[in-house]
């Protein structure tokens, strides 16, 4: 995965405090691999990381995250961006019905997603007219009446008397469109939703036909369904749909499958339209609202890491941090006052060793944290807080009678005490080290 690469290109940017050029291009190569492996296209990935780069490039060193971190921050900003940022809903007419069509190739999903989308609306309390304006194939309006009665929505579709026309192609579907939105009027529907017929590829009888429907019907919503799987043609079947239709949002299907949703980006990047729903499967309650930061997880394959960024930046004490960083300036003495305040930034960030786990290169301290135990703050606490305060700041004084003053008032044994006390040494040796070398590190006070 994404992050196991990344893991390993950062294993020499840690503790560094700035990104620099060689940092930045090693990261967005892994970033571009990463794209191409969801299946963007080409031509958007390239645009994409050029944007990235530019990004990381410029960004202000942030004292919350590692360098991997920002980068990955600054990705998943751009991702959600062009995804559409906010989640886009529906347009409702200001006078009903709010007429809905949808465009796409044949196999798409139109269909089903028709059944779904209107068993979703019914839900939210309209009531929405299916409309079987696809008359190419020869099923396509019986698939359609299907979905609306396991919907529980009503179907407009041509008169059966006539079907076996219909179904020799000889149908109008421009007609059928107006006459389904005609009957929606006089039966007080509020939503109309006009499926539309698709071909195996882009053809210019098919456009011409979805675009003489659009111009009939004056949709307020075209919704261009696409199969996620579609992968890197996905960028001229959009395009030929924007031209043809002018659509104003996506709906990306079959995203139950491999497909890690790469599609999205390509075709909300080469049109600048929304992506508004996700179709996840043959029922028709797989059918979801699309959310753009949770696509660009996916695209990212990153997710607990993204989650981690957010928590780390939300819970980081800059106030500490910097604190702790002009001690090391002053090369001011490193105190158990300190080393407590260190752990409580840990305890702060919440469930610290779930959270390290999940980070890139925290294999190389995994054994370390699976030892590392949350109670052992609270061990750490009781010990200090039992300290006077002269002993806090000078610790050598801590001879054999005050630790086991320290021990009783802390309830624990005089050797956790020790333990205490020769952790802190280490760490204060630590510290007077990377004081000197420079750098602080990334997660001060982990133990060990
Ligand atoms: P249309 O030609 O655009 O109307 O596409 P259909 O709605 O007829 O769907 C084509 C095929 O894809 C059908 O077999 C559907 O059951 C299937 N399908 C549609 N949406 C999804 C989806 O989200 N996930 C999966 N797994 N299959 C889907
Ligand atoms: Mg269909």
């Amino acid at each position: 995965s994404l992050s196991d690469r990344l893991a390993a290109t950062f294993k020499n940017l840690r503790g560094k405090g700035r990104l620099s050029e060689a940092d930045v291009d090693a990261t967005v190569r892994e970033i571009r691999r990463a794209l191409l492996d969801a299946d963007v296209a080409v031509p958007v990935v390239r645009e994409f990381t050029g944007k990235v780069r530019e990004r990381a490039l410029g960004a202000e060193v942030n004292a919350a995250l590692n360098p991997a971190q920002q980068i990955v921050k600054i990705v998943n900003e751009e991702l959600v961006e062009i995804l559409g940022g906010q989640t886009r809903r529906i347009r409702l007419a200001k006078n009903p019905p709010t007429v809905i069509m949808l465009a796409g190739l044949q196999g798409a999903g139109k269909t089903t997603l028709a059944g779904k989308l209107s068993k979703w609306l019914k839900g939210q309390g309209h009531s929405p007219l299916l409309v079987a304006a696809d008359l190419q194939r020869p099923n396509a309006v019986k698939q359609l009446q299907v979905n609306g009665e396991r919907a529980g929505v009503p179907v407009f579709a041509p008169d059966p008397g006539v079907s076996s026309e219909f179904e020799a192609a000889t149908g109008d579907p421009v007609a059928v469109a107006q006459a389904g939105l005609a009957e929606a009027r006089s039966k007080l529907h509020d939503v109309v939703i006009v499926d539309t017929a698709g071909r195996l590829g882009v053809d210019a009888e098919l456009m011409q036909q979805a675009a003489d429907i659009r111009a009939a019907i004056s949709p307020d919503e075209v919704l261009f369904v696409i199969d996620a799987m579609i992968g890197q043609d996905a960028v001229a079947t959009a395009q030929a749909f924007d031209e043809g239709v002018n659509f104003t949002g996506i709906v990306l299907s079959k995203l139950d499958g491999d497909a890690r949703g790469g599609a999205a980006l390509s075709v909300a990047t080469v049109t600048g339209k929304p992506v508004m729903f996700a179709s996840t499967g043959e029922s028709l309650d797989d059918f979801e609202v699309f959310h753009p930061d949770r696509m660009a997880s996916r695209i990212l394959d990153m997710g607990d890491v993204l989650t981690l960024i957010e928590q780390a930046e939300k819970n980081w004490d800059k106030d500490e941090a910097a604190r702790m960083a002009k001690k090391f300036a002053d090369q001011e003495d490193f105190t158990l006052e300190d080393f407590l305040a260190q752990m409580n930034q840990i305890r702060n960030m919440g469930s610290m060793k779930k959270m390290l786990m999940m980070m890139p290169g925290a294999q190389n301290i995994r054994q370390q944290l699976e030892q590392f135990d949350e109670r052992e703050i609270d061990r750490v606490e009781a010990i200090v807080r039992s300290m006077t305060p002269h002993e806090r700041v000078a610790p050598k004084i801590i001879n054999g009678s005050r630790r086991a003053r320290i021990a009783r008032g802390s309830g624990v044994h005089v050797s956790e005490v020790n333990g205490l006390l020769e952790r802190f040494g280490q760490a204060q040796k630590m510290m007077k080290k990377m004081a000197s070398g420079g750098g602080i590190p990334g997660m001060p006070g982990m133990p060990g």
